[in-house]
């Protein structure tokens, strides 16, 4: 097929109905499939053929899901995952065992911060938080014998740090390894790292692609341009026989689709952490309006991040659409038509006023979610990040003061309205 716009795989990718089928994609609500024989269910096992045969390894649902993503983000195929949780372990995990190493920008996510300083070091694998600005002789040296990969985030959640994409993918490329980004806020509507070198991309569906806040979910998207090969002695796990598969190698085996496809057929057979095709179904329906609703988040964020800015109670504000960022540059390059709907921004008066403030709004509501339809506030540093020190908060870009505002698609008149009378109570 020749390549669409992505206004078009929004609405009509990954599935395509032939005669007589249901218009709309159907909820493959079956955990099985049937066979005729048993040998044909054998060969499944082995992979020597494709076809459904249990949904914890595949379901035609998710997988119609997964490929519109992949369209969108234009890689070779994508995995589905039951959070951007597990999609940002799976990604890491699938070139990353114990005794290996990833160089990380250290502003991202506090979930992910948590799940890779904590838990994943518990599995031993380590991880080197770099400032994503420092220049690249800094970066440098943060890599080790021992690194598999490096991980950033497009436009970091709650910080709102643009990654110099190009910057970093050059330099996990001179090391040998991939760069993964979670690319969960600008989504492929805003930015496809692919096209400046990243080799794998993580969301949380959660977030926009959703975008209704009805459904946890993730993804994996594999560009499919790594060459694992090249590396071999690096990826002993994709280019060395699996035991679990009569020892098939997954590069000779799957070619550009390596990585993926051991992500599902052997992660998620035995890690199990599948959305589930309920949950995928609603995904969908959400990405069918990605396209417009992100446009109509980004314009209301700069209208408000614009409000903000000439607002003398308010002490400083981050937005990459604002001239005044320190990201506006970076933002006009990789996020030309804008980079989300989030602003971060702290009032005079510190942490007090901003809760005041918060605990003021009327229908912005105080909600642990980002980047739904419905206008909320969050302050970090008292929920998402509240496991985090105060040091830990400053290296993951989040200053106590911090309120991060999650702009929906309401009316902006409103919106500001809602801001303007919460600052003067
Ligand atoms: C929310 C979020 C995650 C975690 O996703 P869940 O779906 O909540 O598990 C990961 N990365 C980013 C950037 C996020 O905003």
């Amino acid at each position: 097929m020749s390549k669409r716009n992505l206004g078009t795989i929004c609405v009509q990718g990954g599935y395509t109905p032939k005669k007589g089928e249901p218009r709309v994609l159907p909820i493959y609500q079956s955990t099985t499939f049937k066979y005729d024989t048993s040998e044909q269910m054998g060969k499944l096992f082995d992979l020597e053929d494709s076809g459904y045969f249990y949904t914890r390894l595949q379901n035609p649902t998710n997988d119609a899901v997964a490929a519109k993503i992949a369209e969108l983000e234009g890689g070779v195929a994508a995995m589905l995952t039951s959070s951007g949780q597990a999609a940002n372990f799976y990604a890491i995990f699938n070139i990353c065992e114990k005794g290996g190493h990833v160089v990380c920008s250290a502003p991202i996510y506090g979930g992910t911060f948590n799940l890779f300083s904590v838990t994943m070091k518990k599995l031993g694998i380590d991880f080197t938080f770099v400032d994503p600005d420092a220049p690249v002789e800094e970066l440098e040296k943060a890599f080790q014998e021992n690194t598999k990969a490096v991980f950033a985030e497009t436009v970091s959640n709650p910080s709102l740090v643009v990654l110099d994409i190009e910057k970093f993918a050059n330099l996990a490329h001179s090391h040998g390894v991939p760069l993964i980004l979670d690319n969960t806020f600008p989504t492929p509507i805003n930015c496809r790292p692919f096209e400046f070198g990243a080799d794998i991309v993580t969301h949380s569906t959660t977030k926009y692609m959703d975008g209704h806040a009805t459904s946890v979910g993730g993804c994996v998207v594999d560009s499919g341009n790594f060459d694992w090969n090249a590396h071999a002695e690096k990826f002993p796990g994709l280019t060395t026989p699996d035991d679990s598969y009569h020892g098939i190698i997954y590069t000779e085996k799957f070619g550009k689709a390596a990585y993926i496809t051991k992500a599902t057929v052997q992660l998620m057979r035995d890690l199990g952490s599948i959305q589930s095709p309920q949950n995928a179904f609603l995904t969908n329906i959400g990405l069918e309006t990605l396209h417009l609703r992100v446009k109509r988040h980004c314009e209301n964020a700069q209208k408000v991040a614009e409000y903000l800015e000439n607002n003398d109670k308010v002490a400083w504000v981050n937005y990459c659409g604002l001239k005044s960022s320190k990201y506006y540059e970076l933002g006009q390059k990789y996020l030309p038509n804008g980079s989300c709907g989030v602003i971060s921004f702290g009032l005079k008066g510190g942490r007090e006023e901003s809760i005041k403030f918060m605990d003021s709004l009327k229908f912005v509501a105080i909600v642990t979610h980002v980047a739904d339809a419905r206008t909320c506030v969050l302050h970090p540093a008292s929920h998402t990040h509240r496991q985090l020190t105060e040091e830990q908060l400053i290296e993951a870009g989040v200053q106590p003061d911090l309120i991060r505002l999650s702009v929906g698609i309401e009316d902006v008149e409103d919106i500001i309205a809602d801001l303007e009378q919460a600052m003067n109570v």
